[in-house]
């Protein structure tokens, strides 16, 4: 009987990056693989696309030195500038580029001493106002930036979308001006969209984009993502490990907070919050199970949840069931829940199995 495992496939990551070049036919492409490429294993994902993408982004110097110990030799970039100074020579002998968000990272690019000069990607606070230099401090960074000896020549300059998912917003707009606005007067290239930006905002692509979820064939919103050609790369499934029989009147699980209208059969699956599987999925939330949805029943425990298989169900012990991807789309998951597809997906623990197919 196979306990929770994450089935991941090869094939829908990779239909999934051509279908993202297709929205973005002009643009080069960092596939970006922080948290673990978004639950789905880092080293698997960055073999698997290697050769389809031009480079890969992620959120700690750590990440991005796995990446180098796994052989990967494409372009990869510390795409919050997580680095303190003593990071700088690690980072410049691997070869790896870094964002630059502030002063305290500047006046230790010029304090170094390196090996070799650092690829640098000066970020721009558009409007999220989290990371990134001032619009009226780009000019004095940028000039900064070109005349240190330890930064290579050409500058890149990126930013980051806060509301790309609201399609009726015209924040993006303006944060795509500001960014256009503060570097047509510059060499290099320029990358602001990830996900959000590739799906719905085209004008927004330039040099680089940089999709995340929706290389997992995950929408950034709770639409599936099948309605843009994409594939779930992550099916997270388990099995039956009890079919029993239940009467009317009768509560199931812990605090008893579900009580059976009629006479049925409870399935029990083995997942649980223990698994990353969220403790507060409301009754009611769907599994599928031998070609139909059932609702999860009662309280999420740590190891296990407990489903309504209806009185005259055929299903057995060691059935499959699947939680969320093929058959059952995490976003809508997500939507009942009001947990974020990220965040379901990067909070599943190592106790789930791995399947790569
Ligand atoms: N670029 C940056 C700077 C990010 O922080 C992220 C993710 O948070 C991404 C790209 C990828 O975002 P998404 O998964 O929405 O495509």
């Amino acid at each position: 009987m196979k306990p929770a495992t994450v089935k991941i496939s090869s094939v829908a990551l990779k239909h999934n990056i051509q279908k993202i070049k297709q929205k973005a036919p002009h643009s080069k492409l960092i596939a970006v693989v922080k948290a673990n490429a978004y639950g789905h294993g880092v080293e698997f994902v960055a073999r698997a696309v290697e050769e389809n993408v031009d480079g890969f982004g992620v959120a700690r110097l750590e990440e991005a030195l796995t990446l180098r110990s796994q052989g990967i030799i494409k372009p990869i970039l510390l795409l919050e500038g997580f680095f303190s100074a003593t990071d700088l020579p690690i980072i410049a002998v691997n070869n790896i580029q870094t964002v630059v968000h502030n002063q305290p990272q500047l006046d230790a690019l010029q304090q170094a001493n390196l090996p070799n000069p650092i690829k640098v990607w000066l970020k721009i606070d558009t409007g999220m106002h989290r990371l990134g230099v001032h619009l009226d401090e780009v000019d004095d960074f940028y000039h900064q930036l070109q005349q240190c000896p330890n930064v290579q020549p050409q500058i890149g300059f990126v930013s980051h979308f806060s509301r790309a998912d609201e399609l009726d917003s015209d924040y993006t707009e303006l944060q795509l001006q500001r960014f256009l606005q503060t570097t047509n007067n510059k060499q290099g290239e320029r990358t602001i969209a990830a996900s959000g930006g590739i799906l719905f905002w085209p004008q927004s692509h330039l040099d680089w984009i940089r999709p995340g979820i929706i290389m997992y064939g995950v929408s950034p919103t709770n639409t599936p993502a099948e309605i843009y050609g994409l594939k779930p790369v992550m099916t997270l499934t388990s099995s039956l490990i009890a079919v029993r029989t239940h009467q009317a009147g009768e509560p199931v699980g812990y605090g008893g907070i579900w009580v059976s209208e009629k006479d049925t059969k409870i399935g029990v699956v083995a997942i649980g919050y223990g698994d990353g599987y969220p403790r507060n999925i409301p009754v009611g939330t769907p599994v599928f199970i031998n070609g139909r949805r059932v609702p999860i029943v009662g309280r999420v425990s740590m190891d296990m949840v407990t489903v309504d298989l209806g009185a005259d169900c055929q299903d057995q012990v060691g059935d499959e069931v699947i939680l969320w991807g093929r058959e059952l789309p995490i976003e809508e998951i997500a939507g009942m829940t009001g947990i974020l597809s990220y965040e379901l997906m990067t909070k599943l623990t190592p106790r789930v199995l791995t399947e790569y197919v």
